[in-house]
């Protein structure tokens, strides 16, 4: 008998919430560790290496979750849909 594959189906707020991330600029490479808002996404991100403003990638619900090393709260809660 095997217990993989088994997914523990503990309700998603038992989990701590990562609220921060590492947000990499996809032109000029700056990282910057952002602290994300734990009830809003971030739609945008200017990067204070180059200027550029992010957008979430098509499909994406935030920058944090197209750049960033930790998806939004929102997503990792489980609420946010995408
Ligand atoms: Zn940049």
């Amino acid at each position: 008998m095997s217990t993989r594959g088994m997914a523990a189906e503990a309700s998603p707020a038992a989990r701590s919430i990562e609220r921060f991330s590492v947000l990499t600029c996809p032109v000029c490479g700056h990282r910057a560790r952002e602290e994300m808002p734990v009830d809003a996404c971030a739609f945008f991100h200017e990067c204070a290496g180059c200027g550029e403003r992010l957008r979430p990638l098509p499909g994406h619900c935030c920058v944090f979750c197209s750049y960033g090393t930790v998806p939004c709260p929102p997503k990792q809660t489980g609420c946010c849909s995408a």
